[in-house]
């Protein structure tokens, strides 16, 4: 059943066309979640990799595509004439900051370094407060292994309170992240000031 609190989630995800099948076969599967559930896409814009490869399943299954994608790629030729809505943005961050607001929920899928500069900004987003966010991580394929042992190194060199790895959710199937996205219930606070603080 869909979260009445959610209607639009942020997906970032891979522009390679150069992947393992498994990844695009997760995205694709997640995009047919999204919009079997009533739900729409906020997204890169893109016809690339898994971006594309979720974002149709979108449409296809119901749910509206919104891109977000600044006018350098868009003058590179990367933008989709597909979508329901298209913002274009002035550069990345201002990018970033249109897919936050237009959104009430984040899900990354694998992805490189643009996925992970978007994902990590939403962790610290949430970390201090500024959204109360879902915030998912869709492990396809054990990718996000390494990451998630880095972030156990951060707490356990204490660069972070353990109580910051509760701030992501760590999904092993498409339909893992829409069941919790689907019970999600906002917390009244993130982290509080002594958790951030305090080790
Ligand atoms: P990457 O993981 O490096 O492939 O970057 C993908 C992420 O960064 C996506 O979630 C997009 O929001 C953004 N991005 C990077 N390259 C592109 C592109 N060519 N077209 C659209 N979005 C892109």
């Amino acid at each position: 059943m869909s979260n009445k609190n959610i209607k639009n989630i942020c997906v970032f995800a891979s522009s390679s066309n150069f992947l393992s099948e498994c990844f695009y076969e997760d995205a694709a599967e997640l995009g047919k979640l999204i919009g079997e559930n009533g739900y729409n896409i906020v997204y890169g814009g893109s016809t690339l990799g898994m971006m594309w490869a979720c974002a149709e399943q979108v449409k296809l299954n119901g749910g509206k595509v919104y891109g977000v994608m600044p006018q350098r790629l868009v003058d590179m030729g990367c933008r989709t004439d597909n979508c329901d809505e298209f913002h274009l943005a002035v550069g990345m961050r201002d990018r970033k900051q249109k897919m936050d607001e237009i959104s009430d929920a984040v899900i990354a899928l694998a992805g490189g370094l643009g996925t992970l500069e978007e994902l990590t900004e939403m962790i610290v987003q949430k970390q201090l407060g500024y959204n109360k966010k879902p915030v998912v991580i869709l492990n396809t394929n054990g990718f996000y292994d390494k990451l998630l042992e880095f972030i156990d190194v951060i707490v356990e060199e204490k660069f972070a309170n353990k109580i910051a790895k509760d701030l992501i959710y760590v999904a092993q199937t498409p339909q893992d992240a829409i069941d919790y996205i689907n019970s999600y219930i906002e917390p009244e606070v993130t982290m509080s000031k002594h958790e951030i603080y305090s080790r």
